[in-house]
């Protein structure tokens, strides 16, 4: 656990008991202070109280009278499209609201770092797609290199969970938006952007909002080095802001599907192949092709992010490369199940909206596509231009016939379950061929989480491969 520090004495009001909430609530009480905690939902307050906790109702009135700050969780909406009643008080009284992501940042150094030999640093990622295969492939890379490292945030554990640094350690973190928006205190040595399209519009007033809260992570405790996705152009424009010209090397552009050789260092995948390039010239060159944890254009956009990152660290690209070979990837996000006669299974669930379907349908050549669950606005037209490799679609769900609907001539077939849609697309799969199962979709109508529904599919495809 981290301390908080800067708050001994004082009371501290956290907002949301989930598992950031309460990490929180340890680690300011750990560092002296107070906590007053409060959660709108009578579960999790029952829940916090079953692990010990007092709660203190934050709604009374006067609650936040010697409140020195509010902490609250990511899930609730500090701004837009309205703020929740408690925050929206604490703003009108002046109480300064943070997260738990400020806190680690303030808290983080202790007075043991003067007798280390190499500092700890923090690495930080955000972006629309790819963060926690990012985050999950940098930390696997500095294992690999014996470096110690911890990793945290929107992955695994909240930041306040890991343990004081050690020597020379790396901490990785995966920050969402909601984090970096609010966060008071935001100073990583090295902060990666892999991406940016459409998302949480609600919770940002709109792309603008969306992209101004990402573009905190760079511009508050101004990142050593930054490493900044720019195939869309509000990355062109993060790097153009935060470099003296194309030669400023403390930015490291990455891309999938351009060259970039013109710039003072860059990263960037074309063909399959990865390429290192610093001022003008080639450094390094992997062939991504056969890397079985990172199928797809845009998981070479994730492994472009991971090297450049662990490369602003010291590491050494043939040690990379070894390490690329061996992640196994993430589950629910191109997680290679198993094969059979030459047919790939590969569990795709997280790819919950239509985007994330569309780079997973670009990831291989012939699919058995397994799509639907409780479909989008627009369900899945905005996937024509990418049904090329689709073999045959097998529909589950909800949104099982409007999604047959929408695939017009694509050969398709209504399954309603995953235990039918699996059954039937390994029959139906030749040599060659993936069985994937990239939703476009929420999963709620069947399964709780999209966690759960890839368990489904992962259960059911290693039931048919025993046999
Ligand atoms: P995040 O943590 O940003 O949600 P994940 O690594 O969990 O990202 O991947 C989420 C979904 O997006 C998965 O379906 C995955 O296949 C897809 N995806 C992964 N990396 C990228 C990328 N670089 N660009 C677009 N989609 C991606």
């Amino acid at each position: 656990m981290i301390p908080v520090k800067g708050y001994a004495g004082a009371k501290v009001a956290v907002l949301g008991l989930g598992r950031s909430g309460l990490a929180t609530a340890r680690a300011l009480i750990a560092g002296g202070a107070t906590p007053l905690l409060w959660d709108d939902s009578p579960e999790s307050r029952a829940k916090a109280e079953a692990e010990g906790f007092t709660l203190t109702d934050l709604s009374r009135a006067g609650a936040f009278e010697d409140v020195a700050c509010l902490i609250t969780s990511p899930g609730i909406p500090h701004l837009y499209p309205v703020p929740n009643p408690l925050i929206a008080r604490a703003l009108q009284a002046g109480v300064p609201v943070d997260n738990d992501i400020g806190l680690f940042f303030r808290s983080f150094a202790t007075a043991d770092w003067d007798n280390f030999e190499t500092m700890p640093r923090v690495v930080c990622v955000t972006g629309s797609n790819g963060k926690s295969t990012t985050t999950a492939l940098i930390r696997h890379i500095l294992d690999v290199a014996g470096r110690p490292v911890q990793m945290a945030g929107n992955i695994g554990k909240g930041v306040l969970s890991i343990e004081p640094a050690q020597d020379g350690e790396v901490v990785v973190l995966e920050l969402s938006s909601y984090q970096t928006d609010l966060a008071r205190a935001l100073t990583p040595d090295v902060a990666v952007f892999t991406n940016l399209s459409p998302d949480h519009l609600d919770r940002h007033n709109g792309m603008g909002g969306y992209f101004a809260a990402k573009r905190r992570l760079f511009s508050e405790g101004g990142p050593d080095r930054a490493v900044i996705g720019v195939d869309e152009v509000e990355g062109q424009f993060l790097a153009n802001q935060l470099s003296m010209g194309p030669q400023d090397d403390r930015v490291i552009r990455i891309s999938s599907g351009q060259k970039l050789d013109q710039f003072g260092w860059s990263v960037f995948a074309r063909k399959g192949f990865l390429s290192e390039w610093r001022k003008g010239r080639q450094v390094a060159s992997i062939d991504l092709r056969g890397v079985a944890g990172l199928p797809g254009a845009h998981n070479h956009q994730n492994a472009c992010a991971a090297y450049a990152a662990v490369r602003a660290l010291g590491i050494a690209p043939k040690l990379i490369e070894g390490a690329f070979q061996s992640f196994a990837g993430l589950p629910h996000r191109s997680q290679l199940v198993g094969e059979r006669e030459g047919v790939r299974f590969i569990n795709d669930s997280k790819a919950t909206n239509v985007d994330s379907a569309a780079k997973a349908l670009q990831a291989f050549p012939a699919i058995r596509w397994i799509a639907g669950g409780m479909g989008k606005d627009g369900g899945i037209a905005a996937l024509q231009p990418h049904l090329g490799p689709v073999v045959k679609a097998y529909l589950i769900g909800h949104s099982a016939r409007d999604f047959a609907l929408q695939l017009g001539q694509t050969p398709h077939e209504i399954c309603e379950t995953m235990e039918r849609a699996v059954a039937r697309a390994a029959e139906e799969a030749q040599p060659g061929e993936v069985v994937l199962l990239a939703p476009a979709a929420a999963s709620f109508d069947q399964y709780p989480n999209f966690e759960k529904r890839g368990e489904d599919f992962v259960e059911r495809v290693r039931g048919l491969l025993a046999v």
